[in-house]
C-alpha cells in the first residue's frame, strides 16, 4: 500500500492523530488512525531497539507474555499475515489443550485436539516484528527518543501535546497509549477537566522470570501450567518461545515471591502444589538472569463515566485499565480497544460528519467500557477467590469466584466446557457464556467428578 492507494472510505476523515507509546497497544492504535487520519504521529520517549530485545520503557517484557487469541486476530487485521512472519521467524503454535500440560486446582486437565491454538514467542520479539510492519504504513511517523509531557487544550478540546523540550504538536484527536503510569489524569486536573474514577483490587503478586534451554529429549508437550488453588500461594508457567528456548514465569500471592537468583527460583518451584514443573527444569539448562516483578493491584480508570471528559482524547490498553498479568489480557484488551476505536470513528464520521470530533471521545469510552467489564470480571473474579481467602471481596464476587472453580473442575475432563473455557479466557466469548443454564446444571451437579491425577497424555 502506498499514500495514494490509501483508501479510507467510510473512514473519520481526520487530518492527524497523535499516538502517544509505541508499545502494543500504540502500534495497533497507530495502524487503526492510519485508517482514519491523513497522518499519524506515534511519540515514544524509548529509543526503538532495531531487534526482537527488551527495552526499558516496558520493563515487564523480561516477563511471559501470553498474546491471547482476541489480540492476535486484531493484529493480523491491521497486519496482515503477520502470525504467519512471526511463525515463519521463530515464534511456536500451541494448542490450548493438547499441547500444554496444564493442572488447574487440583487436577490436571485432560488433552485433547481443541482448535484453541496461540503463538508464544518473548514480547520483545512480538514488538519488534509488529514495529517492522508498521513502518510500512506510509502515512505513519514514529518519533522516537521523545517525551509527552503534557496536552494543549482549547475550551472543551484537548488540541495537541507538548513535547519535553517545548514544542507543540497539534492534533485533532490524542490517543494516550502510554502504559498504568499515564498522566493523563494529571493533565486533565491540571486543565479543570476533573480526574477519572479509580477501581482498584489490590492483589500484591511477585513475578519471577528466566529462560532456559530444553534437555534435548522428544516429549509430547511443549508447555506446562500449574495453576494453584487458593490458599496455596504459588503458580508457575512455562511456554515455548523463539530459539528453542522455554520462557518460565513464577508468580507468587501474599508475600510468597521467588527469589532473584536461580537456586532460589528451582527451590520455590518445589513448592508447587505437584513435582511436575520441578523435575523438568531440575534438567533443563538456565541461560539468563532471573527478573522480579511486583504487581500491586488491577486498576481501572473510568473515563466512560467522566462527566466533564474532554473532547479530542482517548485513553486505551494499560493507560486506562491494567489488570492482573496471570490472565494475560493486558496486550489483547489493549489491541480490541484500538479496533473499537476504529469502530467508533467510522460511526463518528457517518452520524456527525467528516472530521468533526465532538462526541467520539464519549462514544469510545462507553463502548470500551463493555469490553474492560469483562476483562475485569475475568481477571478479577479468580482473584476475589485468593484475596477473600483473607477475608475480603464482596459476597457476589466470592459466589462467582466459587462458581467459577466449579467451571474450573468441569474443564478437568468435559471438552466442550474446556473449549469454552479457552474461548472465554482469550477474549472470543463473553464470560457470561459459562453462566448459562445448560452449563450451569453441569458444572454443579457433577463438577469434581474425576481429575486426572497423574499427568494425561496427548491425545
Ligand atoms: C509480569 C507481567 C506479565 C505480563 N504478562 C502478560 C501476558 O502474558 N499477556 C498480556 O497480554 N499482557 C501481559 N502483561 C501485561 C502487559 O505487559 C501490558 O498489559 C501491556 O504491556 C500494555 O500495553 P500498553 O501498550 O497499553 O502499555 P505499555 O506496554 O506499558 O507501553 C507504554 C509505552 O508508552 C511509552 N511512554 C510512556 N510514557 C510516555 C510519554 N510520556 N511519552 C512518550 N512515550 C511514553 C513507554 O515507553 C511504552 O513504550 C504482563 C505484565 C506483567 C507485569
Amino acid at each position: 500500500m502506498n499514500g495514494k492507494d490509501t483508501v479510507r472510505y467510510g473512514s473519520f476523515g481526520g487530518r492527524h492523530a497523535i499516538v502517544i507509546g509505541a508499545s502494543t497497544t500504540g502500534l495497533a492504535a497507530s495502524a487503526a488512525a492510519a485508517r482514519h487520519f491523513d497522518t499519524v504521529t506515534n511519540i515514544e520517549r524509548d529509543s526503538l531497539p532495531n531487534g526482537p530485545t527488551w527495552r526499558k520503557g516496558v520493563p515487564q517484557s523480561h516477563h511471559g507474555h501470553i498474546l491471547l487469541r482476541g489480540g492476535q486476530n486484531v493484529f493480523n487485521h491491521y497486519f496482515p499475515g503477520l502470525t504467519t512472519d512471526l511463525l515463519a521467524r521463530g515464534s511456536v503454535e500451541v494448542d490450548m489443550a493438547n499441547d500444554i500440560c496444564w493442572y488447574h486446582s487440583g487436577g490436571w486437565k485432560k488433552r485433547f485436539d481443541s482448535g484453541r491454538t496461540m503463538l508464544c514467542q518473548t514480547r520483545g520479539f512480538l514488538e519488534h516484528y509488529i514495529r517492522q510492519r508498521l513502518a510500512q504504513i506510509p502515512n505513519v511517523r514514529l518519533l522516537q527518543n521523545t517525551k509527552v509531557a503534557g496536552y494543549t487544550a482549547s475550551g472543551r478540546h484537548i488540541t495537541g501535546v507538548e513535547l519535553g523540550d517545548g514544542t507543540v504538536l497539534e492534533a485533532d484527536l490524542v490517543i494516550d497509549t502510554s502504559g498504568r503510569n499515564s498522566e493523563t489524569p494529571k493533565h486533565l486536573s491540571a486543565f479543570g477537566f476533573g480526574i477519572p474514577e479509580v477501581s482498584e483490587l489490590k492483589v500484591d503478586i511477585g513475578y519471577s522470570t528466566t529462560l532456559f534451554t530444553a534437555p534435548d529429549r522428544a516429549r509430547d508437550w511443549k508447555g506446562m501450567l500449574i495453576h494453584s488453588k487458593p490458599p496455596a500461594t504459588r503458580t508457575a508457567a512455562l511456554l515455548p518461545t523463539e530459539g528453542g528456548r522455554w520462557i518460565v514465569t513464577l508468580l507468587g500471592w501474599q508475600g510468597d515471591y521467588a527469589g532473584g537468583d536461580i537456586e532460589s527460583f528451582l527451590e520455590w518451584t518445589t513448592g508447587l502444589p505437584i513435582p511436575d514443573m520441578h523435575n523438568v527444569l531440575s534438567e533443563a539448562t538456565c541461560v539468563d538472569d532471573v527478573h522480579r516483578w511486583r504487581f500491586p493491584a488491577n486498576l481501572r480508570r473510568h473515563y466512560d463515566k467522566m462527566a466533564a471528559a474532554p473532547e479530542g482524547l482517548v485513553v486505551i490498553g494499560d493507560a486506562n485499565t491494567s489488570l492482573n498479568p496471570l490472565y494475560a489480557q493486558g496486550m489483547s484488551h489493549g489491541a480490541i480497544g484500538t479496533s473499537i476505536l476504529d469502530a467508533c470513528l467510522s460511526e463518528q464520521r457517518h452520524d456527525v460528519g467528516a472530521g468533526r470530533i465532538d462526541g467520539l471521545s464519549k462514544r469510545f469510552h462507553r463502548a470500551y467500557s463493555q469490553l474492560l467489564d469483562e476483562c475485569w470480571f475475568t481477571s478479577t473474579v479468580e482473584d476475589y477467590g485468593a484475596v477473600s481467602t483473607n477475608g475480603g471481596g464482596r459476597l457476589v464476587s466470592r459466589i462467582a469466584s466459587w462458581y467459577l472453580g466449579k467451571i474450573t473442575e468441569m474443564t478437568w475432563r468435559d471438552e466442550s466446557i474446556a473449549r469454552e473455557f479457552i474461548d472465554v479466557m482469550h477474549l472470543q466469548r463473553a464470560p457470561m457464556t459459562l453462566m448459562r443454564p445448560s452449563v450451569a446444571v453441569r458444572a454443579l451437579m457433577r463438577a469434581s467428578a474425576g481429575a486426572h491425577q497423574v499427568r494425561p497424555a496427548r491425545a
